[in-house]
């Protein structure tokens, strides 16, 4: 499970939010979408102290992991600790290695924070290459594959640290419309399959779907939080969420 107790974060003068509370049980799905800007992005790399918050301290099971930069509780946290290890991250842009193999790209975190032999990091790598449907492309580079591939990649990347909280900012949003739906596939498999998931998405059909929970993000304010069912009877009511979700 992941919380943010009162998250506040800013760019200059700008405010991004204040006092943001977000709390993703264990084994839960939360979709986080919403307007361009207001965000979204900002407050999912707040959980894994990609983005440095000033305000709020992140939980990471019970926890307190990362405080902001003007939180009394900062100095006390120990700066990158292994908590950030248990959180994996899916980026838009993919961000893999450019010369390393798939293979490499996965093994890489795993031997780097000693995992096991290398024999072992291998084969859970190549499970995880399997989950996703990669295991044929193990010995390419990423420039030899699709979007939707290097994406796969990426997702058996996050996996094979085995974390505790999967992070996807914006999964899909990069890829060529014919490589989204493989992508989608995969996220879905992983969402029924128990895991603890925080995905930013403007695919409104796939939040519903696959969430427990779908979060609108407006001007960094939770202007909705509750169940995909909530959410359809709310769009019935024709309001600013039904402005912004047409499914
Ligand atoms: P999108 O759906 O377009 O990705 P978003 O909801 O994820 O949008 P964010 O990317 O989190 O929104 O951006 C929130 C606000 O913070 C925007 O006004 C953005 O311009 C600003 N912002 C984001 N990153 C930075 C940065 N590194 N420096 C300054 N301002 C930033």
């Amino acid at each position: 499970a992941i919380h943010l107790d009162a998250g506040g974060k800013r760019f200059g003068d700008s405010v991004v939010f204040a006092n943001l509370d977000l709390t993703v049980a264990q084994g839960e799905v939360v979709s986080i979408i919403g307007p361009s800007g207001s965000g979204k992005t900002t407050l999912i790399r707040s959980l894994n102290g990609l983005e440095t918050l000033e305000q709020g301290v992140v939980y990471l099971n019970g926890r307190a992991f990362l405080a902001g930069s003007e939180e009394r509780l900062s100095a006390t946290l120990p700066r990158h600790g292994c908590e950030m290890l248990e959180i994996g991250m899916v980026f838009q842009s993919f961000n893999l290695f450019p010369h390393r193999t798939v293979l490499e790209n996965i093994t890489l975190a795993p031997r780097y924070h000693h995992r096991g032999s290398k024999a072992e990091i291998q084969a859970a790598a190549r499970a995880t290459l399997h989950q996703v449907g990669m295991l044929a492309h193990e010995l390419k580079y990423p420039h030899q594959l699709s979007g939707g591939q290097q994406q796969r990649v990426a997702i058996a990347r996050a996996l094979a640290m085995e974390p505790s909280v999967l992070l996807f900012d914006e999964p899909t949003s990069a890829l060529d419309p014919e490589t989204v739906g493989e992508v989608l596939r995969i996220i879905a498999d992983l969402a029924r399959s128990g895991r603890t998931m925080v995905i930013v998405t403007h695919e409104m059909k796939f939040a519903l779907d696959v969430s427990d929970r779908v979060i609108f993000m407006e001007k960094g304010q939770i202007a909705f939080n509750g169940s995909p069912e909530a959410l359809r009877q709310q769009l019935q009511q024709g309001d600013r969420l039904s402005e912004f979700v047409r499914l």
